[in-house]
């Protein structure tokens, strides 16, 4: 178990995608923060994580609010005394076409998916450089990459979410923090659950690989580039999309 001893946060862990990497890293031996914004559907995610023998943490936090996640971090710090690996996964849609996208859904998809991730990587990079050591992985989009029709919103936040992604690692791999990005294609969970049948079966013809992608797909990902295997990777994009984009 490469992660044996290590501390990590998962944002939005409550279901889909964080919910699958926080087991996939508990799998692999790490302590869990599950981090998301009711503390009530975090439950099945913390009785999973501890079912597989390791430590769960619930924690409420939005990742919008900066003193919220400053708060998590020292409470984390408070109970388990560090933190090794931060992934960035809380994440919203509001999807409409330019036109007829408010204002406030503009704001609020950046605010969440773009300063989440800003917020929650610059309270953890203050303990992960002073000991030395730390692995982010922040949760793209290949709409960030493809664009994609009613998403103007979601796809500037996700391709600002590589843009950081890469600044951030130039920015502190001197101090062996290592900052990656998994760029998911469609994965079946909640926010893909709404989509209307025609329109999954067309999307399901554009994937070489014939399927929407699991959570479990997107957590094995996370979980190589947060081992020690992946010592040498940052700055990466890591696209997981049965063949959807070829980048
Ligand atoms: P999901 O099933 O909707 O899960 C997202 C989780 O994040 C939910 O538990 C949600 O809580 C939580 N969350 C939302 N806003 C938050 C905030 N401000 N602070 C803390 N937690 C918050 O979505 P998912 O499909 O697993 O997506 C996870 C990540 O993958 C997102 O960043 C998403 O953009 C990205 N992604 C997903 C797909 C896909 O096809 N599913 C594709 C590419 C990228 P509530 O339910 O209470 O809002």
């Amino acid at each position: 178990m490469s992660l044996a001893g290590k501390v990590a946060i998962v944002t939005g862990a409550a279901q889909g995608i964080g919910r699958a990497v926080a087991e996939e890293l508990a799998r692999d031996g790490a302590d869990v923060v599950v981090a998301d914004l009711d503390p009530g559907r975090s439950q099945e995610t913390v009785a999973s994580v501890e079912k597989l023998g390791r430590r769960a943490l619930n924690v409420k936090v939005n990742v919008a609010d900066f003193n919220e996640v400053k708060a998590m971090v020292d409470q984390v710090l408070k109970a388990w005394g560090k933190v090794d690996v931060l992934v960035n996964n809380a994440g919203i849609t509001r999807d409409a076409l330019l036109l007829r996208m408010k204002e406030e859904d503009w704001n609020l998809v950046l605010q969440v998916n773009l300063n989440g991730t800003f917020h929650c990587t610059k309270a953890v990079l203050q303990p992960m450089t002073k000991q030395r050591y730390g692995r982010i992985v922040n949760i793209a989009s290949i709409v960030g990459v493809m664009g994609n029709v009613g998403q103007a919103n979601y796809a500037a936040s996700k391709a600002a979410v590589i843009g950081f992604t890469k600044t951030v690692a130039r920015e502190y791999a001197s101090r062996n923090v290592t900052v990656n990005a998994v760029a998911p294609g469609f994965i079946d969970t909640a926010m893909t659950q709404g989509l209307p049948a025609d329109v999954k079966e067309t999307l399901q013809k554009q994937i070489p690989l014939g399927r929407l992608g699991r959570p479990e797909d997107i957590a094995a990902a996370v979980r190589f580039l947060v081992s020690e295997e992946a010592a040498y990777i940052t700055g990466h994009v890591l696209h997981v999309n049965g063949g959807m984009l070829m980048a």
